[in-house]
């Protein structure tokens, strides 16, 4: 099947961009692009790209679909107070609760020009339900790319974490579930719609046997590893009075960096944390909306491009920063940088790609996605720049990194619409916009159950 784009502008993050030109799909693959008209393909089908800025679909590097279901919750909380907030709700969360979460978390990312997503599940009570498969099944419906993270904590309370003990798993049921998760869903194909990763959260959450023997496990099955470090610097005065290191020499000590391994934040990193990870190939997923919202810092992005360490995007969330809009965060990227380093801290076309190339990197997927190639996946999004406002701003790559993000004209995935004239047309954008207010009510329903009063302070304001 040949699908062409065409009169359309092109940023494809490597080679040259393309003021006017076409974009011809055969399959699931770009077969070729280039300037001027369309060649002759009889038989294709045809998208008219006028007004339309082409980029590669972005790709989201760090999420937590379920807290789609407690947004707005302990608003002026930092990481910390946040967290020992919400564990408890978190707690009653099902997988009714996760499959409506996913299914707006995810429509709403596609909405954001968002091609292929991560998401960090790292919470699991017992007797729940199938958590990891629920939002497998939302993945596979809204129709994109889904690399889910299997991860786990098993450093409750009583073992001096900050989790309390109910929303912790033993070390021998995490690698057994960790494990069944690769062996049930990893597809490494080139084409595929969906890797598994090895995910313990974090180093205030999980053992150093449990990063220790996520980290062999991963190895052996050939998937990535991924965690949170480096957020706040609560963190990093827990890991120095805990185990005598900062997070980036503790991750070290642990075998946990290398290019098999993406870490989310990276915010407070020290000159050599910032050469160890440039060295050993470890990525990191910058989630700039989520770092302001708990007041956690500014990464030091534009010095970690410079040193050749690589950086993807995260809408983290969703509540950390609710309703994050992916292509949002390249604008908190830019102004964020700009405003930490001066205006040549980071270009708009720099922050394109690290929503691109940079994601595709940290999820090991460079070969397939993150530019606009022959021979690449045909994900892509095109943006509509040519609207009474967004017309009035010269460069299309400044209209969409440096703006509020344009109207989307169409979201490809492998060649397969996933998203026409801004509306999501796999499933019922109406429909997976309810089931995520659903959620949210039933989870708030569930942790009510159990005991949870959502005090004055959870709730926020007056
Ligand atoms: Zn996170």
């Amino acid at each position: 099947m040949s699908l062409i784009v065409e009169n359309v502008s092109i940023a494809p993050v490597t080679g040259p961009e393309i003021k006017s030109g076409y974009i011809r799909i055969e399959g699931d693959l770009i077969a070729e692009l280039g300037p001027g008209p369309a060649p002759d393909t009889p038989g294709a089908t045809r998208i008219d790209g006028t007004g339309c800025l082409a980029t590669p679909g972005l790709v989201n590097t760090h999420h937590h679909l379920y807290q789609w279901a407690s947004q707005g919750l302990a608003q002026d909380a930092t990481l910390f107070e946040w967290l020992v907030a919400l564990y408890q709700v978190w707690a009653a969360m099902d997988a009714e609760v996760v499959r409506g979460a996913a299914a707006a978390g995810l429509g709403w990312l596609a909405l954001s020009g968002c091609t292929t997503s991560s998401d960090h599940h790292y919470v699991f009570p017992k007797g729940r339900g199938d958590l990891l498969a629920a939002e497998i099944e939302a993945a596979r419906e809204v129709g994109i790319r889904f690399h889910p993270a299997r991860g786990s904590m098993d450093r409750g309370e009583s073992q001096g974490g900050l989790p309390p003990d109910v929303v912790v798993e033993e070390l021998d049921e995490v690698l057994a579930a960790t494990s069944e998760a690769v062996d049930a869903y990893h597809d490494p194909s080139f084409s595929s719609m969906l890797r598994i990763a090895v995910a313990p959260c974090s180093p205030f959450s999980a053992s150093a046997e449990l990063m220790t023997e996520s980290a062999a496990l991963a190895r052996a099955k050939g998937v990535r590893l991924h965690t949170h470090i480096a957020e706040t610097l609560d963190e990093d005065e827990h890991c120095v009075a805990e185990f005598g290191l900062r997070p980036v020499d503790y991750m070290e000590k642990l075998g946990w960096l290398g290019p098999d391994v993406w870490f989310a934040h990276s915010v407070h990193l020290s000159d050599a944390d910032i050469g160890k990870l440039a060295a050993t190939g470890t990525g990191s997923a910058h989630c700039p909306s989520s770092n302001g919202r708990l007041g956690s810092g500014i990464a030091r992005v534009s010095e970690m491009l410079r040193s050749g360490a690589n950086v993807g995007l995260g809408v983290d969330g969703s509540a950390s920063s609710e309703l994050t809009s992916l292509a949002g965060e390249m604008r908190q990227t830019l102004l964020f940088q700009r405003a930490r380093y001066g205006p040549d801290a980071l270009t708009a076309r720099q922050a394109l790609e690290i929503a691109t190339l940079g994601g595709a990197r940290n999820l090991g997927r460079d070969g397939e996605l993150g530019s606009l190639e022959p021979g690449k996946l045909a994900d892509l999004a095109l943006w509509r720049v040519d609207g009474p406002f967004t017309s009035a701003v010269a460069d299309p790559v400044c209209a969409l990194a440096f703006g509020p993000p344009p109207p989307l004209a169409r979201v490809l995935v492998g060649g397969r619409t996933v998203v026409e004239d801004g509306e999501l047309r796999t499933v019922s954008q109406d429909a997976a916009g309810r089931a995520g207010a659903a959620a949210h009510r039933r989870l708030m329903r569930l942790a009510e159950e159990r005991g949870f009063t959502a005090s004055k302070e959870v709730h926020g304001g007056d």
